[in-house]
């Protein structure tokens, strides 16, 4: 693990209709969470990468009523995890059920509550544990649909997806959960320059941890045609060559 970069921030992303946006705060601290699960940001970006310590990844995703995951999506991420991940006792994901919070807005300060109670698999032997958990109601900023708040977790607010995909005229719902799947767990393997080290400059100098390329999946888009694009194809953009070569410097494949 990094810990140098134990410094306070954490990353907010989002893919409203048409925005893709990431900001830094300091997260507050969280309950029953243990420290090997309580880290920066891409500071287990080589532990998720590599076959040591960890030769395997659980994931765990815990969802409210009505906001089961999407199936095509949990197949997308996992086949996006085999393409770079080193993990040879296998990439598993579990999914369950928690009570309904009962909130319209869910605050970074919620959403590590729940995972606090809820959270149920944590880092342990030889297996590496990710959390993520899929929310009922909006994020305190309305068009963002995913954060990644600590080294293994990550939140989805899956009514803001589910509102702004699936219908008339609106991109797939499974190609939207992907793309914010991918691009949330993109940070927690250290993209762009956040654990995984840059092989070649290529971090977005106005938007910090996300990449110059407009075409990849860790570019920082804000009203791009070509994002909506590749959404209505039910096309999950790719990472490109110069993530892709991070994800390999720092153990990946
Ligand atoms: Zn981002
Ligand atoms: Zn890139």
């Amino acid at each position: 693990m990094n810990g140098h970069i134990r410094t306070a921030w954490w990353i907010l992303c989002s893919m409203g209709m048409m925005l893709l946006s990431c900001h830094k705060e300091s997260p507050s601290t969280s309950g029953n969470i243990p420290s090997a699960n309580h880290q920066a940001v891409g500071s287990s970006a080589h532990d998720l990468l590599s076959d040591t310590p960890y030769d395997s990844l659980q994931i765990e995703i815990a969802y409210m009523p009505g906001y089961q995951p999407d199936n095509q999506a949990q197949q997308q991420l996992q086949s996006f995890l085999q393409t770079y991940l080193h993990k040879s006792g296998g990439i598993h994901i579990t999914v369950h059920q928690i009570p309904d919070a009962g909130k319209s807005t869910y605050s970074l300060q919620d959403v590590m509550q729940l995972e606090s109670s809820y959270r149920t698999q944590f880092t342990t032997g030889n297996q590496i544990a990710v959390f993520i958990l899929y929310v009922n109601g909006q994020y305190t900023d309305p068009q963002v649909l995913g954060i990644t708040y600590l080294n293994t977790s990550m939140c989805i607010f899956a009514k803001t997806i589910h509102d702004n995909s699936g219908g008339i005229g609106q991109a797939s719902r499974s190609a939207v959960e992907a793309t914010v799947l991918e691009h949330e767990f993109g940070h927690m393997l250290g993209l762009v320059n956040t654990g995984s080290p840059m092989q070649t400059p290529h971090e977005d100098a106005s938007h910090p941890h996300h990449c110059n390329n407009s075409n990849c999946l860790m570019y920082y888009q804000t009203e791009t045609s070509d994002l909506f694009g590749f959404l209505i194809g039910s096309q999950v953009p790719s990472l490109d060559n110069n993530c892709v070569h991070d994800l390999e410097a720092n153990g990946g494949k």
